[in-house]
């Protein structure tokens, strides 16, 4: 019976865990929910949270893209403009 008992602890003890740790990852997404801003991606016109987009800088300025693709898109007409 002690060692039923010894199980039921590490079980409970387990699931407290698990249960606790979920709220605060649940609190977490709020906070990062509520501070995503959302920028348009100059090549594809979507929106696109700024914690998952990819940052181009140039000159101080700050472009955000939905992805490496549409990033490199950007690049290459920005060169090509430049090249004129
Ligand atoms: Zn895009």
């Amino acid at each position: 019976m002690v060692l039923f008992r010894f199980l039921a602890i590490i079980f409970l003890a387990y699931f407290g865990y698990r249960f606790f740790s979920k709220i605060r990852e649940e609190n977490q997404k709020m906070v990062i929910e509520k501070e995503d801003i959302l920028e348009e991606d100059p090549v594809c016109k979507r929106l696109v949270p700024r914690k998952q987009a990819v940052v181009y800088e140039k000159a101080g300025q700050k472009i955000y893209f939905c992805g490496k693709e549409c990033c490199k898109k950007y690049r290459k007409e920005k060169e090509k403009n430049e090249d004129k």
